[in-house]
C-alpha cells in the first residue's frame, strides 16, 4: 500500500495553524495536501486575505497548498431562501455541505485516501453537524472521513497562543455576508464596500500590507505590526454634473467633505481665487490643473468640495449644476509593518501604504521589489522598512516616531 494521503479543507489560518499541526503530528507518515476552498468568504478582497494567511500557515508547517474555485454565485443559490438563518443554523449546514462536497470532490481527483476540515477547529462551529455532512459524503465518494476533536483538552487555548506567537491574521466574523451583516449591522459596510485604490483604513490598504508581509516572511526577514486607531473618512458615492445634460464632470473629492443631503441643485455665484462656490449647501469646487497628483491633506474646513480641472471652468460657471455626495466618518484602524530589526538598524526605509484619493500610490509589485532588494541587508541587521499606514494624513509616520523616537536620528530613504 502506497504511502497515505489526506486533504484538508482550510477555512481559514486560525483554525488550520494548530489543526495541522496535530494532524501531521497524529499522522508522521501521510502526505498531508490543504485545500482553500471557501466562496463563502465576502467580500472577495476578505477572502484574498484569508487565502494568503492560510498559504502563509502551510508554508510554515511545510504543507502542500492549493486553492479552489471562488464559485461565489454556486454558493449563493445553495443557501438561497437561509440568508435570515443565525450562524451555526441551516445556512451553515448548507455551507459546510458545499465546502466538503467540493473538498472530498478534490480528495478523489488527487487519488487521497482521506478527508477532513479544519472547520473542526474552530469554537463556533457545531463539530456534530460537521461529523454528520462529513460522514454522509464519505459514504457517497468512498473516501474516507477524519473527525478529530483538536479543541478539547487545552486545544483552543493553545491555538491561540500560536496564532498570536505567529501573528495570524485573525478575522472578525464568520465569513458570509448574511452573518457579516447580522453581526456588524451599520457598520458592515466598511467590510462590504469597495474602495478605489487603497485609503486608509480601508481593508484594500489592509491586504496590501498583509501581502507584503507574506512576502517579507516568504523571504526569511522578521515583521511585526504596530496596529493604531484614527478618525476616518469614507466616500461612498458622489458626482458632479451638468443638472440638464447630466454630463458628468471628472473630479476628485476632497477627503473630509461633508456628506450632501439628497441633491444639492445649484449655480456658482462666487469665485474667489481657484474656489468656485455654488449656492447650495456649502458646495464648493476647487480648480487645478490636474487631478493626478493632487496633493491629499487634512483640511480645517468640511464644506463637500469637488476638485475639478481648470479646463471645465467655463462650462461650470454657465450651467446649474448637480451634485451628490455620500460620506461616511467611522473610526478606523490602520498599521505600520515593520521589517527588520527598526531599533538597531542604521537606515530605515519608507514605505506608504495607502494611496491618495486619486488612487496614486505605490504598486505591489515595486514595494516587494524593495524588500527584495534591501532582503540582505535587512537580514543583516543593518537597514529596516516600514511600510506605513494612513501615510496620506501622516499617521504612519507620526505613529511611528511615537513608538521609535529613535527612527527620526536614522538615514531615513522615503519611497521614490
Ligand atoms: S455563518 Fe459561516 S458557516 Fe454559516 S453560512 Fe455563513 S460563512 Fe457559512
Amino acid at each position: 500500500m502506497g504511502k497515505e494521503r489526506i486533504l484538508v479543507h482550510i477555512c481559514c489560518a486560525v483554525d488550520a495553524i494548530y489543526f495541522l499541526k496535530r494532524l501531521r503530528e497524529d499522522y508522521p507518515n501521510a502526505e498531508i495536501i490543504g485545500f482553500f476552498y471557501d466562496p463563502n468568504i465576502h467580500p472577495y478582497e476578505e477572502y484574498l486575505l484569508r487565502l494568503k494567511e492560510s498559504e502563509r500557515a502551510c508554508q510554515i508547517l511545510g504543507i502542500k497548498f492549493i486553492e479552489g474555485d471562488y464559485n461565489l454565485e454556486g454558493w449563493l443559490k445553495k443557501v438561497k431562501g437561509y440568508e435570515h438563518y443565525p450562524e451555526k443554523g441551516a445556512r451553515c449546514v448548507l455551507c459546510f455541505d458545499d465546502r466538503l462536497e467540493e473538498s472530498v470532490k478534490k480528495a478523489k481527483e488527487l487519488s487521497c485516501n482521506a478527508f477532513t476540515t479544519t472547520l473542526l477547529m474552530s469554537p463556533k462551529k457545531s463539530q456534530d453537524q460537521l461529523k454528520k455532512v462529513g460522514e454522509n459524503l464519505a459514504k457517497t465518494y468512498g473516501v474516507k472521513f477524519i473527525f478529530k476533536d483538536y479543541r478539547k483538552g487545552g486545544g483552543v487555548q493553545e491555538m491561540n497562543k500560536l496564532v498570536r506567537e505567529l501573528q495570524i491574521w485573525r478575522q472578525d466574523y464568520c465569513g458570509c455576508l448574511f452573518a457579516l451583516v447580522r453581526q456588524k449591522g451599520e457598520k458592515a459596510f466598511l467590510d462590504l464596500t469597495g474602495f478605489y485604490g487603497r485609503l486608509p483604513g480601508t481593508k484594500e490598504e489592509h491586504i496590501f500590507i498583509r501581502q507584503l508581509k507574506v512576502f517579507a516572511e516568504l523571504k526569511g526577514l522578521p515583521t511585526s505590526e504596530e496596529e493604531f486607531q484614527f478618525l476616518g473618512w469614507f466616500p461612498l458615492r458622489g458626482k458632479l454634473e451638468i443638472a440638464k445634460t447630466k454630463e458628468v464632470i471628472p473630479s476628485l473629492i476632497k477627503p473630509f467633505s461633508a456628506p450632501i443631503r439628497g441633491v444639492a441643485k445649484g449655480v456658482v455665484t462666487k469665485k474667489v481665487g481657484n474656489k468656485l462656490y455654488l449656492n447650495k449647501q456649502n458646495v464648493v469646487i476647487e480648480l487645478t490643473e490636474r487631478l493626478k497628483g493632487y496633493p491629499v491633506e487634512s483640511p480645517t474646513l468640511s464644506n463637500p468640495t469637488f476638485v475639478v480641472e481648470k479646463k471645465y471652468e467655463k462650462l461650470l460657471l454657465k450651467n446649474k449644476l448637480s451634485a451628490t455626495l455620500e460620506v461616511r466618518v467611522e473610526f478606523a484602524k490602520s498599521r505600520n509593518l515593520i521589517v527588520g530589526d527598526i531599533e538597531k538598524s542604521q537606515k530605515v526605509v519608507l514605505i506608504p501604504a495607502d494611496t491618495t484619493f486619486g488612487g496614486e500610490g505605490i504598486t505591489l509589485r515595486k514595494a516587494e521589489g524593495i524588500i527584495d532588494q534591501l532582503s540582505e541587508e535587512i537580514k543583516e541587521g543593518k537597514t529596516a522598512v516600514a511600510v506605513l499606514g494612513a501615510q496620506s494624513y501622516s499617521l504612519g509616520w507620526k505613529y511611528l516616531k511615537e513608538l521609535h523616537p529613535q527612527v527620526e536620528e536614522k538615514l531615513i530613504v522615503e519611497n521614490p
